[in-house]
């Protein structure tokens, strides 16, 4: 049996830096010479090859073009390889992998997003273990088929569904956690895998890539004292068509009649209002207090236990769909890679 090929996708961050022995500085290193900085990946049983995306940044900067970009660079590699390690800065990789996993319908292969918080050429670095476990998780197979066959995100010992995760941490190796979605791998003395929760993709089905994202959207953050002129200004801008209302608790709001109306008026222009807790774990359940019954009933759309970073996603992905207000609305309820439950 021939071994998996890997490709690795370099798209910047700390993970591809090293310190300029004279001046001290954090450098991205030429990636062409990974093999060189990382000696053990020469005892990987699989073959590896790499490729950058056009000019690699911080991932502060990525934007859906980068994204297209990713998803292209997957498109091309994806008949000759088995699986994908996609490097990555770690502060925005939940929105990237999160996007790709909706950008990329039907995948059957692993496409494993991995980063670091110490450059790869520090002496004290995570980047070592995350990428080299990264590329294990990529190559595994059973009866010729990947383990892993959707986007997931590798981060000190954990594997986890990329559209359920979060960064919570700038400071701490541990920089990633999903609360409400069970890891799907754990790494210790040997790659523990939660078959139970992995993602279950319809073989049948050929990859699609959906390379069209709509970035007419914003994330409102509800919180005490918010100003009706401001949050007026901010529902009324005129290409708006999509709201992320990040609420208290189970979903809960403001109860005030001008807010009310607010919403109203905004759903009946159209622009679709998705309500996202702002909790880390839990869910949205419209209804179960008073303080969330009026939103269920104007028609605003529950996002159950959908992170930010997967319900923006997903609006930007929906959005770029020609659906009556009712077909997004299941649509934005379903879940479609495993994203919400
Ligand atoms: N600022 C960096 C980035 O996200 C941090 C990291 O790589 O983890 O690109």
């Amino acid at each position: 049996m021939s071994k998996p090929t890997i490709l690795l996708i370099y798209t910047g961050g700390t993970i591809g830096m090293a310190k300029d022995p004279k001046t001290g500085n954090l450098r991205a290193f030429n990636f062409d010479n990974l093999l060189t900085k990382i000696p053990e990946l020469n005892l990987l049983d699989c073959q590896i090859t790499t490729v950058s995306i056009q000019a690699p940044i911080d991932s502060s900067n990525m934007t859906p073009n980068h994204w297209v970009e990713i998803a292209e660079l997957i498109e091309h590699h994806y008949e000759r390889c088995d699986g994908f390690v996609v490097l990555h800065g770690s502060d925005t990789m939940s929105y990237t992998a999160s996007a790709l996993s909706f950008m990329l319908e039907n995948l059957t292969k692993p496409i494993i997003f991995t980063g670091s918080q110490l450059p790869i050429g520090d002496l004290r670095t995570d980047a070592k273990e995350n990428l080299i476990t990264s590329i294990q998780i990529a190559a595994l197979q059973q009866k010729d088929t990947a383990v892993v066959q959707e986007v997931a995100i590798y981060f000190e010992y954990k594997l986890y569904r990329a559209n359920r995760t979060t960064k919570i941490n700038a400071e701490h190796f541990e920089a990633f956690t999903s609360l409400n979605y069970p890891a799907l791998i754990t790494s210790g003395v040997h790659l523990n895998i939660n078959y139970e929760a992995l993602f279950k993709p319809k073989l049948t089905q050929k990859l699609n890539i959906h390379k069209t994202l709509n970035t007419n959207v914003t994330i409102v953050k509800l919180f005490p004292g918010i100003s009706k002129p401001i949050i007026t200004a901010l529902f009324s801008l005129p290409h708006l068509e999509g709201i992320i209302l990040e609420t208290f608790g189970a979903g809960n709001a403001i109860t005030n009649k001008w807010f009310i109306e607010l919403l109203q008026a905004t759903l009946q222009r159209g622009v679709h209002i998705v309500n996202v807790t702002q909790c880390l774990q839990g869910h949205v359940i419209m209804g179960q207090y008073e303080t969330s019954t009026q939103l269920k009933k104007i028609g605003l759309i529950s996002g159950h236990n959908i992170t930010t970073e997967a319900a923006v996603t997903k609006l930007m992905y929906l959005l770029s769909k020609t659906n009556t207000p009712n077909e997004f609305r299941i649509a934005y309820e379903t879940s479609l890679r495993g994203e919400l439950s």
